[in-house]
């Protein structure tokens, strides 16, 4: 087990201290909850107020994450910082760095926002990554076209998530467009992969170098957003067990304090292709909070307070829907009808504006398999 790189003269972070959050949206929010009951306060910083993770949080700080001084005022009132939204630009990481532990580090940060640099970071490291090219020039784009074929996805480097800045190329005819779409955004071109289906992997790192998982979830998507995951995913043990391994490596060779999820495709020859790296809790774990005895929320504080990591066991296989929201173009949801299902758990986020295709909150069923509990929970959505 190799310890993770942190000063000898280490002292974890007790049941009483402060724990910043850089961010403010729902993972901060589910994680704040899981602080509280643990006997932690919680500071949240981010541009907005009134923000799912400020609602549960003892205080909200509002400022710009560029804002420096700031970020080291709202570091030096807190024991430990972390973060629930990976695009913080580095120097805020930085600035807290100045005046309280950040983990997981801002170099995992530094990585993981920016595609490019993850992927070469995970190819150069030997793990399997969906074949890709740094696209600078038309001529770039169009030499990587001939080397993937149709479809390809040129997607932009940094800020992407849930499909944005993602244009899917079928025809050379296409590839002037795509990189217009881009702008002036540095942008890298992958391989479209006809996957079997896709899976994810939430694996949680220790100060101390321990490692916990929670097995492979399986993910559905929706328009290039997450809809509905299950767990225990159905796979053979070996595929399961591969993908596991990858995971703790990839956390190894980071050097994560914390949760980090991977994402794969399995390719229907059995290969399993990394898409991208989250270095927080991830949506795909929403269902660890109610189906195992530590969620990811709960972990990612004992790993970045330096406490033991808790088991991982899944109590029920289980099942979380996204509820969008696309969900309140008649008005609102019905909720009494989502909550007749005695087995289904709703979780809202406390955002005050549905938006079509915006995360406002998320169901999760237990039952006898993990194939029931996701018929129980998109009933319980068709409900709504
Ligand atoms: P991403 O933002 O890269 O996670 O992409 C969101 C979703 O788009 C993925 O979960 C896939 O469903 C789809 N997608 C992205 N990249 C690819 C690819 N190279 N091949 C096939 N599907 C992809």
């Amino acid at each position: 087990m190799k310890r993770a790189n942190v000063k000898s003269s280490f002292q974890p972070a007790l049941p009483g201290s402060v724990i910043g959050v850089l961010g403010s949206g729902q993972l901060g929010r589910m994680f704040a909850i899981a602080a509280r009951r643990m006997g932690y306060r919680v500071h949240t910083f981010s541009p907005e107020t009134d923000t799912p993770t400020g609602q549960v949080a003892d205080v909200e700080i509002k400022a710009p994450y560029d804002d420096l001084n700031a970020v080291r005022g709202f570091a030096s009132a807190v024991d430990v910082v972390t973060f629930e939204f990976e695009n913080v630009p580095a120097g805020a990481a930085e600035a807290a760095a100045e005046r309280a532990p950040v983990r997981p580090s801002g170099s995992v940060l530094h990585t993981t926002q920016n595609r490019l640099r993850e992927k070469t970071f995970l190819r150069d490291h030997g793990f399997p990554v969906t074949p890709f090219v740094a696209v600078n020039s038309l001529e770039d784009l169009r030499a990587g076209l001939i080397a993937f074929g149709y479809p390809s996805v040129l997607k932009t480097a940094g800020f992407g998530y849930d499909g944005k800045g993602q244009t899917k190329i079928t025809g050379e005819d296409q590839a002037e467009a795509a990189l217009a779409a881009a702008g002036k955004q540095e942008t890298i071109l992958e391989s479209w992969v006809d996957f079997a289906c896709e899976l994810s992997v939430l694996g949680a790192r220790g100060v101390d170098g321990s490692f916990a998982h929670w097995g492979v979830i399986q993910n559905e998507h929706h328009n290039h957003i997450l809809d509905v995951s299950i767990a225990p995913a159905n796979l053979p043990p070996e595929i399961t067990r591969q993908a596991v391994v990858i995971t703790q490596a990839v956390l190894e060779q980071l050097d994560v304090v914390g949760v980090l999820c991977v994402e794969f495709f399995l390719t229907a020859s059995g290969e399993l292709l990394i898409n991208e790296l989250a270095p927080r809790p991830h949506n795909s774990g929403h269902l660890t909070f109610d189906a195992c005895v530590t969620s990811q929320f709960e972990q990612q504080l004992r790993a970045v307070c330096g406490l033991p990591l808790g088991s991982t066991e899944l109590l029920r296989p289980a099942a979380m829907a996204n509820l969008l929201g696309d969900l309140w173009k008649n008005g609102e949801p019905n909720w009494l009808a989502a909550c007749a299902f005695p087995n289904v758990k709703l979780h809202l986020y406390g955002k005050l504006m549905p938006k079509p295709g915006r995360k406002m909150g998320h169901l999760t069923a237990m039952a006898g398999s993990a194939d029931e509990a996701a018929a129980l929970v998109r009933a319980a959505r068709e409900a709504l």
